[in-house]
């Protein structure tokens, strides 16, 4: 017996978690259920993340989290369930299995079958904005090299357990050369280690384009945090429904299993939901603990009762389909399909010892780091490039010389273009005058730009390691 703890949600949450605990049940599922309260209920009783302190609690003890939709209250003051929780609990992989079931539910590509693997804890994700000048607004974009390796070696290892052929990686490195240039590099260095896969590299943009055009071009595709929430959902919607897929988020502790879809209000208490989707994400769930018998037996008899045209309202569809039914109903039909495989869609075999290696294997040496210079950040309304450089040259500071200015990442100083548009957002550059730059630069500079008149909004450090540059060059510079 495997202890998971459950959620029953809200909106269709509770019907739903029901009809599909009935299935695990009957498809010899082992589990030890412990039910906490989430959601609309907790957020009401003041506690802005939607989840109690005892909850932590169980999900810490058991790790494995079956969680149904929840209604995330309207107004600001709450914070996101999902997000409060992967982040909390290191959920470092999203997992969403995109497959098409040609000819029962309608689709534009009946041979799609995509597993998108979404790097879930950095890139912009951290959510650290500031407003820094009257124009302009700035969300960082983190990108690590060990969540970068995590995330990699978890797509090939999901790869390689699922005998999957194919890691494609997505990424924007021919802009992005730093943050998404390591997500690219190691992907890179990791893919030799898998020789019997295959591997290749797509620019997010057409590589998104060629998914959503001829998505059996791809098997598992892995990507950084924002790409992948955006194409995670273009990828289910175009297998002809969202309501079917689930997805799993996975940590090194904890791992959580849930539909993709939300509480769907309007359907409530009708006995009308689709309890497919957190279906899926139970059948993640059981692969993930090691009950791959059931996982398969319950899939199988799933694509069974699909194919028998035995569906709810959302994929029903008059002459594909030859029953319609209710959640309860839906279940007891999956029960009775347990031990059937289905007849035109290929049956489902999970790889009963298969496992994942995910240690998390040791790093080089760091890489020797240096300080070169730093960008100082100013908010100058009505500034012009010429007038800025002209006062901070006669910064008396030695050692150092100011080398670029740049506006929103285009260079305007020295020999600007007429036609860049200048917010009052500047980025003053200053390296190394042939001597080391030093910290204590940093703040004579500071110290002579405030006596000079300048709003200093940031500062951000000029490095390299191991000789290699660490920022990126302006446009034009
Ligand atoms: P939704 O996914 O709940 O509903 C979108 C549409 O799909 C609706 O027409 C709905 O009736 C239908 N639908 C969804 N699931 C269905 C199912 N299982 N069977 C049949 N029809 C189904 O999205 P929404 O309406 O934008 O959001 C409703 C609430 O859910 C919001 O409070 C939102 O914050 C929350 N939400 C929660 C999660 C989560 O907990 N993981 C995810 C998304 C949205």
């Amino acid at each position: 017996m495997t202890p998971v703890t459950v959620a029953y949600g809200d909106g269709i949450g509770p019907e739903i978690m029901t009809a599909t605990l009935r299935i695990l049940d009957a498809g010899g599922a082992r589990l030890e259920l412990e039910r906490i309260e989430i959601g609309e209920s907790i957020y009401k009783k003041g506690l802005s993340n939607g989840i109690e302190p005892a909850s932590w609690e169980s999900l810490r003890r058991t790790k494995v989290f079956l969680k149904a939709p929840i209604t995330t209250p309207q107004g600001g003051g709450f914070k996101s369930l999902n997000v409060t929780v992967r982040k909390t609990l290191g959920m470092y992989a999203n997992v969403r299995p995109c497959t098409s079931l040609h000819p029962y539910i309608a689709t534009k590509h009946p041979n799609m079958d995509v597993v998108i693997v979404r790097e879930n804890e950095e890139d912009v994700y951290g959510g650290i904005e500031h407003r820094q000048t009257n124009q302009v607004t700035q969300c960082l974009k983190l990108i690590s090299g060990p969540g970068s390796k995590r995330i990699v070696r978890y797509a090939f290892e999901y790869a390689r357990a699922n005998k999957r052929k194919k890691v494609t990686c997505f990424t924007k490195d021919n802009i992005m050369k730093i943050t998404d240039g390591l997500f690219h590099r190691t992907f890179d260095e990791i893919a030799p280690e898998y020789p019997e896969i295959e591997h290749e590299h797509w620019i997010v943009d057409i590589g998104a384009a060629k998914m959503a055009d001829t998505p059996e071009a791809f098997d598992v595709i892995v990507m950084p945090n924002l790409y992948g929430d955006v194409l995670s959902d273009v990828a289910a919607q175009i297998t002809g429904s969202v309501g079917l897929a689930g997805s799993a988020n996975i940590g090194d502790h904890c791992s959580m299993f849930e539909a993709i879809h939300g509480s769907a209000p309007r359907r409530a208490g009708q006995n009308l939901a689709n309890p497919s989707g957190l279906l899926h994400g139970a059948i993640l769930m059981l692969v993930h603990i090691g009950q791959a018998d059931a996982a398969e037996r319950i899939h199988n008899a799933w694509l069974r009762t699909i194919e028998d045209g035995v569906h709810t309202y959302d994929i029903f569809k008059e002459g594909t389909s030859r029953e319609k039914v209710g959640t309860k109903e839906f279940a007891d039909a999956v029960i009775v399909r347990l031990g059937c495989k289905p007849e035109h869609l290929k049956p489902i075999e999970y790889d009963k010892g298969a496992h994942m290696n995910l240690a998390i294997r040791p790093g080089g040496d760091p890489a020797a780091k240096q300080r070169t210079g730093v960008d100082l950040f100013v908010d100058r309304r009505d500034g012009n490039p010429d007038e800025i450089a002209a006062a901070m040259n006669q910064f008396d500071v030695d050692g150092v010389k100011l080398t670029t200015i740049s506006n929103r990442g285009t260079k305007v100083w020295p020999q600007g273009n007429p036609d860049t548009y200048w917010s009052d957002h500047w980025c003053c550059r200053f390296e190394g005058n042939g001597a080391a730059f030093t910290a204590e630069h940093v703040v004579q500079l500071l110290s002579a730009a405030q006596r000079a008149g300048f709003d200093v909004i940031k500062t951000e450090g000029l490095y390299t390691f191991d000789g290699e540059r660490g920022y990126s060059l302006a446009q034009g510079e």
